[in-house]
């Protein structure tokens, strides 16, 4: 799969990407990852990415023509499995399911806003979906665009070493992961569950169900309710 990231800050791709299970998808052509300076499609001498807000106001927004001439470059022509995403706070939710969404597309073209945002006609008329990763404001995309990317790449074939590492996890199914512990068994007189020490696979696995709701109606009843399932079993 091809990332696109469109950018006043290409530079700033370089550590969130280079790490970890991405990185090393990366370095193995499993994953591309094409960034894109947003300052080439400027025609001025001083390469002119924002002007003021009309009605007044804090400020600059990222102007449409840099934009839609990038994005229109990138992608002569739109497809199915193709997208663009503008990132912005005022988005839908960025969530695991839409990342799996994304994990079956060719092509995903991130915009990364900056200054006060975008001019709104790049919501309307150029990205087929305008996404937040969460209900804060980030002072530009690129951090946005990065978590997308790095959600959306592990999903892919390949990626994770087991891929089974991705079939059971938090969001999937509707729950979070169920706690884990790794050894010693006892640190500091805090011990693990007996249940994980007996190798009785069965009981593990309805042991690991009833924390996952637990931990789930603990931390995020929110997404209990959703699952309709009380965390008391
Ligand atoms: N004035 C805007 C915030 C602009 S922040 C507002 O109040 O809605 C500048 C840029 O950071 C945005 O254009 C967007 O690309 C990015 N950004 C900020 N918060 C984000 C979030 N929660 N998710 C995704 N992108 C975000």
């Amino acid at each position: 799969m091809t990332f696109h990231l469109l950018t006043i800050f290409p530079e700033f791709f370089r550590g969130p990407l280079e790490f970890g299970v991405v990185g090393k998808a990366i370095e193995a052509g499993k994953v591309t990852v094409r960034l894109h300076d947003l300052r080439a499609w400027t025609a001025d001498r001083h390469k002119t990415v924002d002007d003021r807000p009309f009605g007044g106001g804090e400020g600059m927004l990222l102007k449409p023509q840099p934009l839609f001439d990038a994005v229109e470059t990138i992608f002569p022509e739109r497809t199915p499995s193709r997208l663009v995403a503008l990132m912005s706070a005022q988005g839908k939710l960025f969530d695991q399911a839409a990342a799996r969404r994304y994990s079956a597309l060719d092509e995903l073209l991130l915009i990364c806003g900056r200054y006060e945002g975008v001019d709104e006609r790049v919501a309307e008329h150029l990205a087929d979906e305008e996404i937040s990763i969460g209900d804060y404001v980030l002072s530009g995309g690129e951090l946005a665009a990065s978590v997308v990317v790095d959600t959306v790449a592990r999903l892919l074939p390949g990626v994770l070493g087991n891929e089974a590492s991705s079939v059971r996890e938090s969001f999937t199914g509707g729950l979070l992961d169920c706690p884990q512990w790794t050894r010693p068994a006892d640190f500091r007189g805090w011990k693990v569950p007996d249940v994980l020490l007996n190798g009785n696979h069965a009981g593990i696995e309805k042991w690991r169900r009833r924390a996952a709701r637990e931990k789930t109606g603990r931390n995020r009843p929110d997404l209990l309710a959703k699952t309709g399932e009380s965390s008391l079993e």
